[in-house]
């Protein structure tokens, strides 16, 4: 996966700008084989060596390859073990594999088509083949992470769906409890924008919707990337390693961004302007509950934020159990 390309099922990852040369992973336990590899690969991309399975599977967490050529036998975990631990784990599985062996018996190569690889070359390669090869994976590669990228946006604002947000709002929450870190939930809802609707029409509507989303987005630089659309005018926005004066804080943030685009609405009786109101939701660092607990609690924050006269926020912790 290239470093832009878009990873759903990776909170690690950031949006960062192309690099140069796609990454690749050469597995093999002789040296001398990956030295071959590396000088008919390393003018077109940046190649990644190990000379273990262990040593691959770390580098496949830690770097993210866009593509593994992974050597089937190895002492003590071979390829096949790599290829199946890779296609187990829901974060790397998307890496392709392409098996590179001296074997040339056709069951050596079902057997790792079956468990995930992509292709099999055979030893001695040939170096246009390789390159061509890569060059056709890493193409199919991209194609499928844009087209897995696209699954997970909202068509209207362009931020992420509510898909996207039922996957990662797990995710996150079994990350915070296992490192005993916090994680907040803002949710917000357009004030009175059934009336905004009925007055200024839905096409004005969906403008709206538009600029609030474009907004969300500069008011979270730091984690722009986890702002979905929840429903019709209701966005949420996740923020990992965040306790509950950093999420009020950027509530409050939001709640003057929005007002100060001031989006004419005359039918409003809060203001005479586009204003949301805010539910703020927190597990603290040593609190456990789950994705849904954290759901309801800035669910019902923010309908108190409504009741109280919407434009405002309310938030509340998990407790912590002992
Ligand atoms: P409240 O202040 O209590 O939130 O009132 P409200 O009018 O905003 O809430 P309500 O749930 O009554 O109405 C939501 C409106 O949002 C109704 C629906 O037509 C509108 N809406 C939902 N999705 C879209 C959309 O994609 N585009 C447009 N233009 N309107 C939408
Ligand atoms: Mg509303
Ligand atoms: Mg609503």
């Amino acid at each position: 996966m290239t470093a832009n390309s878009y990873n759903p099922m990776n909170p690690n990852e950031d949006l960062l700008p192309l690099p140069s040369k796609p990454r690749l992973l050469v597995v093999d336990d002789q040296a001398a084989n990956i030295q071959v590899l590396y000088q008919i690969l390393s003018n077109d991309y940046q190649v990644l060596m190990a000379t273990s399975g262990a040593q691959a599977l770390a580098l496949c967490a830690s770097k993210q390859p866009d593509l593994v050529l992974l050597d089937l036998v190895m002492p003590e975990m071979d390829g096949y073990q790599v290829c199946q631990r890779l296609k187990a784990d829901s974060i790397m599985r998307d890496i392709p594999v392409i098996f590179i062996t001296a074997q040339t018996d056709e069951s050596a190569e079902e057997k790792g088509l079956d468990l995930g690889a992509v292709d099999f070359i055979s030893k001695p390669i040939n170096p246009r083949i390789v390159r061509a090869r890569i060059k056709t994976h890493l193409m199919l590669k991209a194609q499928s992470d844009l087209l897995r990228s696209w699954a997970y946006l909202d068509g209207l604002t362009g931020v992420h769906n509510r898909r996207f947000f039922d996957e990662r709002v797990n995710a996150e929450m079994g990350r915070a409890i296992r490192n005993q870190t916090a994680l907040s939930l803002v949710m917000l809802d357009v004030d009175f924008f059934k009336r905004f609707n009925d007055h200024y029409g839905h096409q004005a509507g969906d403008d709206c919707l538009r600029r609030v989303a474009k907004t969300l987005k500069t008011s979270l630089m730091r984690s722009g990337d986890n702002i979905a659309r929840y429903g019709g005018e209701e966005f949420v926005c996740l923020l990992p390693d965040t306790g509950f004066a950093g999420a009020m804080q950027l509530a409050e943030t939001i709640r003057k961004d929005v007002a100060s685009l001031q989006i004419e609405h005359a039918a409003s009786s809060v203001a005479p302007f586009v204003t949301v109101s805010l539910g703020v939701g927190c597990k603290p660092e040593k609190a456990h509950g789950n994705a849904n607990s954290l759901i309801n609690l800035a669910d019902t924050q923010l309908y108190k934020a409504k009741e109280h006269g919407r434009h405002r926020i309310f938030g509340a912790e998990l407790l912590v159990d002992i």
